[in-house]
This record gives C-alpha cells, sequence and structure tokens, in this order.
C-alpha cells in the first residue's frame, strides 16, 4: 500500500504512522523498510514565534539487513500547505474575502493576520495557479458546477475549512504550490 499523504489530526498521524511497516516507499517500492523519522515541524498558527508539529517524517531504511534506498518522505496534517506557514482555515478566510469582492490588501487586513501583506499576495498567486487543477477536480464525473468555483469549493467540502477536507479527502495537496 503506499503511503497516506495528509492525516486528519494528531490522533490519525499517530494512528497512521504505526502502520508504516505495511506501506511500500513512494521513491523505491520496496515494502516492510519504512520508520518514523522525526516530527516535522514548523511555524503554525498558534502564537507568532512557536513552533507546532506539521506532520510526521518517514525514512526508507538501508540499515541493517534491510534494502531500502534512504529516501525521507513526509505525512503532513490536512491543514498544512506545502511550502507555506499558513493553515488551511485562515487561507481559506482570505480567500473568501477576496474572491467574494474585496481587495487583496482589504482581504488581508480583515483577517488581522500575523502574515504579512507580501505573504497575502503570494497566497491570491497561489489560487491563481491552483484553479485550473481545482476546477478540473471538481468537475470529474459530473456537470461543471453553474456556480462559481469557490461556491462550488464550499458546496463539494464544506464552508469552513474546505482546503484541509480537499487535502485529506483527496489525499492530494492544494492546488497552486508554485514547485
Ligand atoms: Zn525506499
Amino acid at each position: 500500500m503506499r503511503p497516506p499523504r495528509f492525516a486528519r489530526d494528531l490522533a490519525d498521524l499517530d494512528r497512521m504512522g504505526r502502520q508504516a511497516k505495511t506501506w511500500t516507499c513512494p521513491r523505491c517500492a520496496g515494502s516492510g523498510t519504512l520508520n518514523r523519522h522525526g516530527r516535522l515541524r514548523g511555524w503554525g498558527e498558534g502564537a507568532a514565534g512557536k513552533q507546532t508539529q506539521r506532520g510526521q517524517r518517514f525514512y526508507c531504511s538501508k540499515r541493517g539487513r534491510r534494502h531500502g534506498c534512504g529516501h525521507t518522505f513526509s505525512l503532513k496534517l490536512c491543514t498544512v500547505l506545502a511550502h507555506a506557514s499558513v493553515r488551511s482555515a485562515e487561507l481559506w478566510r482570505f480567500y473568501r474575502a477576496k474572491l467574494w469582492g474585496q481587495s487583496v490588501l482589504s482581504a488581508w487586513a480583515s483577517l488581522r493576520s500575523r502574515f504579512s501583506l507580501e505573504a497575502a499576495y503570494g497566497w491570491w498567486r497561489r489560487w491563481q495557479r491552483g484553479q485550473c487543477a481545482l476546477r478540473t477536480h471538481l468537475c470529474r464525473g459530473r456537470d461543471p458546477p453553474e456556480t462559481s468555483l469557490a461556491e462550488g469549493i464550499q458546496a463539494a467540502f464544506g464552508p469552513v475549512d474546505p482546503i484541509a477536507c480537499f487535502q485529506h479527502q483527496a489525499q492530494r495537496p492544494w492546488p497552486g504550490s508554485a514547485s
């Protein structure tokens, strides 16, 4: 079984992590070679200056009699965005404000965010890069939504934290990351 990419919460992350021996390595496809390899930490949604857990690292062991490849990969919480410190719920609040008519500046100001305005412009570029892939994902197997893309996302994944819900359900990153 290929490893999952997103966990619902910390308890889910821990539960999943204990099944690593049943996974195959995403790099070399070896089985029984994966070990937990420390927490993935970074700036979280908590107080500024404090690090929180973003996920769990795994290591494909080539030590001893194991024949792994030495590759590491991580399983992330579904609220974590690749290459960004902002978490999913705050990012969606920003997108909602912007998509329902505010400028980047006023959408960012209404968040009272600890992130910079420059970061908010980066979030908006991420949306622009990802919207085509999002549209494709939403329309797969059904008629295109007649509503706007943002309304379609909320209808499919709920209004509160649809980005986390997307990452958890689809087991793939929210589209639009720079790399
Ligand atoms: Zn491997």
